[in-house]
């Protein structure tokens, strides 16, 4: 088996593999990465949990030269969750190489991300539309970009962007490499394939390979009316920890939020419907485990990541068996194991059998836990712990890494502060939504709680952090609702649609001299 030592990448970028916890290539990168190293140009069929990013963004950041200050690579995105969370990705894996990477997309300022563009940057992550502008400003120029990514090409044709894409590509040196990544190949983007790329080598992950083994699926057969009072009914007894359930439209998707809600439970929706400010919301709510069940649209849902998703809910069956792939893979992510149930009505009985063939995997009718063990041979049985145990169990927490990570390689946090970080993570977060009072706060405004890892042992302080969120990030003064600062590291409570865009901002940058990450903290 190949591991990254054989790819030969380059040191630095291994530590920070080491470092991410990666050990061996998965399939799409053991074999795009020698291609893409080899300067061919590449067509990646594969989809978010593949670890695509990986396979197009270790050898973009190999190709980079650090002296040249040109912009020499660009990753073009469908989505700006896409944008931020390939931006977020690339960045660890530059953690040791002196390399500036920008992210620009919509519904965030432009001045600030051309100052950004002006101080350097070596690559830039773009949503489609922004890039245009920034081009058409003169802001952004793309002689020196030999690194060209499209990554879900083929939801920029969904998006209606092809267009802009086509003339971002005819901007950028016909001497380039070009790397394509599609979960689909519809023929518009064979198209666009044939048009602007170079012999290109395609490299297929097939459905078969993705996470599906690891994924229980079955299906509910139901008739249409009853779909809501048979997905509450399955909630209780599946129990998920977090779950995704998909609907086919955005009407849809409001109602059965509605429907949801109405029985108290912990939900909210995600579809294209809503403003930018509050899917971000929503996203990052769930991300943080402030709520429980999302319910959403396949364009809305793309390309999130989210790592503790127990269930997959198909409450409308998907319209193909890519999207039926895409959709189960929310869930099973690297080394987990989830459950996928997907609602058929007897009319549409006939879709199972079809996913089956397509993705070559066995969908059998959902049994209730007592059946499942009834039916599973011992050593599979599902263990179902007690409500308390799960709740006490730590989950791996990302704050708690970095901080160990970053500031303190040998000393045990102090007292006062282990007590003030339980207090603070331990806090009923008010959800980002400010209609939400189902922690009971409801005075409280609605806020998104970010850690940092500097505190006063790095000289910094809260007028310090303050000038960062007014300066760096662009926050208006009444969206930073408090700044405290501990010993090794600080909290700052920002708006929540204004949470991912701090981040983005200011994760990497200075302060006082000293490098400063940021991410939303963990409840
Ligand atoms: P992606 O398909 O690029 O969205 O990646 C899906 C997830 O897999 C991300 O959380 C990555 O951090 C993780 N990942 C990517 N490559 C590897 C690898 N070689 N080993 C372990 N995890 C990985």
């Amino acid at each position: 088996m190949t591991t990254f030592k054989d790819l030969g990448l380059n040191p630095a970028i291994q530590q920070a593999l080491d470092e991410l916890g990666y050990q061996d290539p998965t399939p799409i990168q053991e074999e795009a990465i020698p291609q893409l190293l080899g300067g061919h140009d590449v067509i990646g069929q594969a989809q978010t949990g593949t670890g695509k990013t990986a396979a197009f963004g270790l050898p973009l950041l190999q190709y980079l030269d650090p002296e040249n200050n040109e912009v020499q690579a660009i990753v073009m995105t469908p989505t700006r969750e896409l944008c931020i969370q390939v931006t977020q990705a690339l960045r660890s894996m530059a953690e040791h190489l002196d390399i500036e990477i920008v992210a620009v997309f919509g519904g965030a300022p432009i001045r600030s991300q051309q100052s950004q563009l002006r101080s350097g940057a070596h690559v830039v992550v773009a949503t489609v539309g922004r890039m245009m502008d920034l081009m058409n400003r003169r802001s952004l120029v793309l002689t020196a970009a030999r690194y060209v990514v499209l990554d879900e090409a083929d939801e920029m044709l969904d998006l209606g962007f092809i267009e802009d894409v086509e003339k971002i590509l005819r901007m950028c040196p016909s001497g380039r490499q070009t790397a394509l990544f599609s979960a689909t190949m519809p023929p518009p983007i064979q198209k666009l394939a044939e048009g602007y790329m170079y012999d290109p080598v395609t490299i297929s992950i097939t459905p078969k390979t993705l996470t599906v083994d690891a994924i229980q699926q079955a299906f509910v057969e139901v008739p249409a009316k009853e779909k809501t009072a048979r997905l509450i009914e399955l909630l209780k007894i599946e129990e998920p920890e977090q779950a995704i359930i998909f609907c086919r439209t955005k009407i849809g998707a409001t109602r059965l939020e509605r429907a949801l809600k109405d029985k108290g439970l912990d939900v909210k929706a995600l579809h294209g419907d809503m403003s930018q400010g509050s899917r971000d919301g929503v996203m990052i709510a769930f991300k943080d485990h402030r709520v429980k069940l999302l319910v959403a649209t396949d364009i809305a849902a793309r390309g999130l990541d989210v790592e503790h998703v127990t269930h997959v809910i198909n409450f409308d069956v998907p319209n193909s068996s890519e999207s039926y792939v895409h959709r189960i893979g929310r869930t099973g992510r690297v080394g987990r194991t989830g459950r996928a149930i997907t609602f058929v009505t007897p009319a549409e009985r006939d879709e199972i059998g079809r996913i089956e063939r397509d993705v070559n995997t066995k969908i059998g009718e959902w049994e209730s836990p007592e059946e499942r063990l009834e039916h599973a041979p011992a050593p599979r049985r599902r263990e179902r712990r007690p409500r308390r145990e799960r709740e006490e169990t730590p989950e791996p927490e990302a704050v708690k890494d970095d901080a160990v990570k970053d500031d303190a390689e040998t000393e045990d946090v102090p007292e006062r502060e282990a007590e003030a970080v339980a207090a603070t993570n331990g806090t009923a977060e008010p959800s980002a939504d400010a209609d939400n009072d189902s922690d009971g706060d409801g005075e409280k405004p609605a806020t998104t709680k970010l850690f940092v890892n500097r505190g006063e042992r790095s000289g910094i302080d809260e007028e310090d952090l303050r000038w960062a969120l007014r300066e760096g990030a662009v926050l208006p003064d009444e969206a930073v609702h408090d700044v405290r600062v501990l010993h090794r590291f600080s909290f700052v409570e920002v708006d929540p649609d204004q949470a991912e865009r701090t981040v983005e901002f200011l994760d990497g940058t200075k302060l006082k001299g000293k490098e400063i990450r940021l991410e939303v903290a963990k409840s």
